[in-house]
């Protein structure tokens, strides 16, 4: 007699007691099938994906939202482990703000609802636009934000349709390929395909090209500094470029200056100060300038002298190559370890250094990713916004200003051009955090798709109807 079960309740136990048989940790890539996205080989990881999205592509709208509904149960219930894994992981930032960051992905990311169809009727009769995903869809993700950059892209690249192939940042392998594990398990659970995100278990700089150029992706989405921008925008495919920025703040003295100080103690300390929209510039106003670091000194800041802020540039910047870049021994380090290398001991109580520079110091255009912040001064308002965007540098990426001269907000809006501006807030409310809107952990700069959703990562496809269903 047949058994009562299909083909894929049976795939669908096998993959369950293989995941079992593993334990807890990472499972690994059976012979030859992938589990739960751990594939060995980027051709592995690819035809695993390209599997998941025809599977994918045969389940209704209620499924994925189901499946996403998953997504985001398991990313919250297991916050404090990736934020953990993370952190030990890399050794950037605080273990603290990373389980905010997995909360704020999993709880503020659209899911299926962004995806409205457009309608046009008329005499003519109907016409509908709808969204179509792409594929599967290459996601190289960065190391500052290892599980909350995977949630978050999940959901949206989910909610579009596609299958994900992330190359993680090798620093941030294991924690990223569990965030990836913890997905597929959840979306299972929920009755959906294994693979929906897959990993390649041992990423380098080298499987991410060869993912970038395989001829089964249809879609590369880098997330990172410039040299992954550039590989990813030679790549011939459609590409979401999220890049760097070096994002300025400048406050009057029309501001409410406490407000100020405490928002920009806020953004710049957040993490370390390795999200790429915290504030890594300060340019107050002449007049504005005393309160504000008056204001500062209120909080768990420590403000260097001259002669210390020398030690610690030759600490943190290396000037061996070309250009002058960060010594990655302190980047999203604590401040107290900044405070070590130049024998300042003890100091776990401070959470953010600041320097009062001169408008050309050298700190001013570096993307620091530390938390170092180095406050300048200008003259009048229009003079700061000018000094503001030359620190910005065209990243067209994030940057703030705390005033209350709608002239002078309106102008640096205008002219900085970024894709995020944040007035009277740290730069966490263009996360949606403290203010209004979803959340994003891939800001399309490069490419212009600004706070990436699942409405980019879909493809608009138009269905005409002529002369009938207008109906009234
Ligand atoms: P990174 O550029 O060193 O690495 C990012 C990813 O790109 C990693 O997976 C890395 O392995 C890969 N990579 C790097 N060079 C590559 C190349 N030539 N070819 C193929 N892959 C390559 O950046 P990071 O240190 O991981 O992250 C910090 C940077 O990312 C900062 O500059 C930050 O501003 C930026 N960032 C931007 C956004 C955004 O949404 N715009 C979000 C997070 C981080």
């Amino acid at each position: 007699m047949a058994l009562p079960i299909s083909e894929a309740e049976l795939e669908r136990i096998v993959r369950s007691v293989l995941s079992e048989l593993t334990g807890n940790g990472n499972v690994k890539a059976a012979s030859g099938r992938v589990v739960h996205g751990q594939s060995r080989t980027v051709d592995e990881a690819v035809d695993a994906a390209a599997i998941a999205f025809e599977q994918l592509s045969a389940c209704s709208l209620d499924d994925r939202k189901r499946f996403i509904e998953a997504i985001r149960a398991t990313g919250l219930k297991n916050k404090e482990l990736l934020a953990k894994m993370s952190h030990e992981e890399t050794h950037l930032g605080r273990y603290e703000h990373k389980i905010a960051k997995n909360e704020t992905a999993c709880k503020l990311t659209p899911g299926v609802e962004i995806l409205e169809p457009k309608a046009f009727t008329g005499d003519h009769g109907l016409t509908v636009h709808e969204w179509a995903p792409f594929g599967v869809v290459v996601a190289i993700t960065p190391v500052t934000n290892p599980s909350s950059v995977i949630l978050n892209n999940a959901i949206c690249m989910m909610a579009a349709g596609n299958a994900t192939v992330v190359n993680a940042h090798p620093s941030a392998k294991a924690c990223s390929m569990k965030t990836i594990e913890l997905i597929n398990q959840a979306v299972v659970a929920a009755g959906g395909p294994d693979n929906v995100m897959t990993g390649v278990l041992d990423p380098t700089i080298d499987t991410g090209t060869a993912l970038m150029t395989h001829r089964k992706v249809d879609m590369v989405v880098a997330t990172g500094g410039v040299a992954v921008v550039r590989a990813a925008l030679r790549s011939g495919k459609r590409v979401v470029a999220a890049g760097p920025g070096n994002p300025p703040v400048v406050v009057d003295e029309t501001a409410d200056i406490p407000k100020a100080a405490r928002c920009v103690f806020e953004g710049a300390s957040f993490d370390n100060n390795i999200l790429c929209v915290g504030e890594k510039a300060v340019v107050c106003t002449a007049a504005a300038i005393r309160p504000f670091m008056d204001e500062m000194r209120k909080l768990a800041i420590y403000e260097l002298s001259t002669s210390e802020l020398a030690a610690l540039m030759k600490q943190i910047v290396l000037a061996d190559g070309n250009k002058p870049r960060m010594n990655g021994k302190f980047v999203g380090r604590n401040a107290s370890v900044l405070l070590e290398s130049i024998g300042v001991r003890g100091r776990e109580d401070v959470y953010l250094l600041i320097c009062q520079v001169l408008q050309d110091h050298q700190l001013l255009f570096l993307e620091q990713m530390m938390p170092v912040l180095p406050v300048t001064t200008a003259p009048n308002v229009n003079a700061a916004i000018d000094l503001a965007i030359e620190i910005e540098q065209g990243f067209g990426h994030s940057a703030m200003m705390h005033s209350r001269d709608l002239a002078a907000l309106s102008r640096m809006a205008k002219l900085i051009d970024t894709t995020l501006f944040v007035k009277n807030g740290s730069s966490l409310a263009g996360l949606g955090v403290g203010g209004e809107g979803y959340t994003a952990f891939t800001i399309g700069t490069a490419t212009g798709e600004g706070m990436t959703t699942a409405r980019t990562f879909v493809r608009e496809r138009r269905c005409a109807l002529v002369d009938y269903f207008r109906i009234v």
